[in-house]
């Protein structure tokens, strides 16, 4: 049982709690505990196998620790299948609903005979949902609503795909004459790696002139509704992107609230309660006189309530408002602090451009270093390099060096895993290259005992600086290998091999919360592009967000060191043997 489903688990028994009309702390105290577990870096099943003790979680107090570790090590709670038997089968079914109460999932159940999500949605149609007593047209409009949202956020859009559309949308916004202010909001502006809708916000001196502006741009297909300071268009792609104007002196709050994450807001509110203040997207009221404090500026609102700024990416109720009150926020690593990329490949193998506008590209980036890792012989399907062709694309790399200048070009290579753990070069053959990143692309099925025991043998070979794209998965389209993370993460650490994350919008690969816990246990990380050609060097914010997700530092990403000091990491690393 994975940390998901063990926090469904634990959401389910706060609503069939709510429903018994039980005491609001105990319904509160199930949904922050099933909130952690949800965010928790670490697999329960591992957490407990290694004796760690969960109430150390916050959120997690002594019972619901005991339910945790009843569910991990049988896979059933008897308390929860005791609660579920007081209710008519169907009821935690349609819990997982957002929007309908643990009241109207009784009662749809009861007397409509629903019991599944499909269900629902002909009652709804069909107006069986309006007509119950009780609920009305109203309630089965908003239930329609949030049907509609739950089987968009199951469409949910990958990043890469989402920003670029936003920015376009932006710029074309500010052009707008009285535009003032203009910025993304929600999962999107926190750079999660896919999103469910895009959420533009902005202020204007004559908003309903700026909307009709808005709906106007050439990337709009058609406004599915307008107001006047409100519209929701799609775009030429199939997006669906909501726009809202507020008033100039609001604007602060407004972002900071549509910002999200609702966890965030909700630990901010709780915060600032604690402290004589409400906190809303109108502004700021001290709760003793009513009197409200508007914002322009988000970072005002952090600072009213004595916070640092929290970046976006981090806004995930996971400590980041205790440690901004005493100014502990960690320095997050930026796009900008990035001086080289070590994964690219050319048409030498499956790459769009030559060796030679590969590294150009990089030097107008302003990078300090490039190692260009064209694929290993056993990539059949991608040209992959043989022996000879590898130490003639060395002179070749070697001559492009000299010829560019201004920036050092490693030669490296993307080296397959084999099925068994060996690599696909001989051992002389690596040591000879400057960077050895090492991926799997073929047996991805294996079990996770093969699939571990294949990559640490791999990790193990002292050739090797690189763990390329670690899950392999695709974003959307391919599921992420079977591996014991936390092996490999230990021997990363304990060996130097650095893990990549892989900026490719369609692989973010390792994801947040995997480099997160890596980073616990001392790993440390590339942020590289894969790139297969010289535009998707333009990818490495993607991979950026990934990693200020998971907190990480400059310190923790090689590539955002010196050159001098990034060679250190290349030839001086004192490589430890895991076999
Ligand atoms: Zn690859
Ligand atoms: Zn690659």
């Amino acid at each position: 049982m994975n940390n998901a489903q063990i926090a469904d688990i634990l959401d389910a028994i706060a609503s069939l709690l709510e429903l018994k009309g039980e005491e609001r702390f105990k319904v509160v105290a199930y949904q922050r505990a099933a909130r952690a577990i949800a965010l928790h870096p670490k697999e329960m099943v591992l957490a407990l196998k290694e004796g760690d003790d969960l109430r150390a979680i916050p959120g997690i107090g002594k019972s619901i620790a005991e339910k945790i570790e009843e569910l991990v090590r049988s896979g059933r709670l008897e308390y929860f299948e005791e609660l579920k038997a007081q209710f008519p089968p169907g009821v935690t079914e349609l819990l997982h609903i957002p929007g309908v109460g643990p009241k109207t999932a009784l009662k749809l159940v009861q007397e409509l005979g629903v019991t599944s999500l499909e269900e629902l949605e002909a009652a709804v149609a069909d107006g069986r949902v309006a007509g119950l007593p009780g609920l009305g047209a109203k309630s089965a409009e908003n239930i329609e609503r949030r049907l509609r949202e739950l089987r968009a956020k199951e469409r949910r859009i990958p990043l890469g795909a989402a920003l670029p559309i936003a920015e376009e949308l932006l710029a074309g916004l500010r052009q707008v004459p009285g535009v003032r202010q203009a910025s993304a909001a929600g999962s999107l502006r926190r750079f999660r790696e896919t999103v469910g809708d895009i959420d533009l916000m902005g202020t204007a001196d004559d908003p309903p002139a700026a909307i009709a502006a808005f709906v106007a741009l050439p990337q709009v297909k058609a406004a599915l509704a307008q107001g006047p300071t409100k519209a929701t268009v799609l775009v030429h792609s199939g997006l669906q992107v909501d726009l809202r104007l507020v008033e100039h002196q609001d604007f602060g709050s407004l972002l900071q609230h549509f910002t999200g994450s609702k966890e965030h807001n909700v630990a901010l509110r709780e915060w600032a309660r604690r402290r004589g203040y409400s906190v809303s997207e109108y502004g700021i009221a001290e709760i003793a006189s009513g009197r409200v404090h508007h914002f322009q500026r988000e970072e005002e609102v952090y600072r009213f309530l004595g916070l640092q700024f929290i970046p976006p990416e981090i806004r995930e109720a996971r400590g980041e408002i205790e440690l901004a009150a005493r100014g502990a926020l960690p320095r997050l690593v930026e796009a900008d602090d990035i001086r080289g990329d070590l994964h690219a490949h050319t048409d030498w193998t499956d790459g769009q451009d030559s060796l030679e506008a590969m590294v150009r590209a990089a030097r107008e980036r302003g990078y300090a270093y490039l190692a260009i890792t064209d694929h290993s012989v056993g990539r059949g399907i991608t040209n992959g390099l043989s022996v000879e062709r590898l130490r003639e694309q060395r002179k070749l790399l070697q001559s492009v060096e000299q010829q560019v200048g201004g920036i050092r070009v490693f030669h490296g290579t993307e080296v397959d895993i084999r099925a068994d753990g060996t690599l696909d070069y001989p051992d002389e053959v690596l040591a000879e290259l400057d960077v050895v990143v090492a991926s799997l692309h073929s047996a991805l099925q294996q079990p996770a005992e093969r699939m571990t025991e294949r990559v640490l043998r791999a990790l193990a070979n002292p050739h090797v600086d690189v763990f390329g794209h670690p899950s392999a998965r695709l974003l959307g389209e391919r599921p992420p290998v079977e591996l014991d993370w936390e092996a490999v993460f230990h021997q990363a650490s304990r060996t130097g091999v650095a893990l990549e994350i892989n900026a490719s919008p369609g692989r973010l690969d390792l994801k947040d919360v995997h480099v997160s816990r890596a980073r616990e246990l001392g790993c440390r990380f590339l942020v590289n592009t894969d790139a297969h050609a010289a535009r998707h060097f333009a990818a490495i914010r993607y991979g950026v967000g990934v990693a200020r997700r998971a907190w990480c530092e400059s310190q923790h990403i090689l590539n955002s060191r010196p050159l001098a000091e990034f060679e250190d990491f290349l030839y001086h690393r004192q490589v430890v043997s895991g076999l």
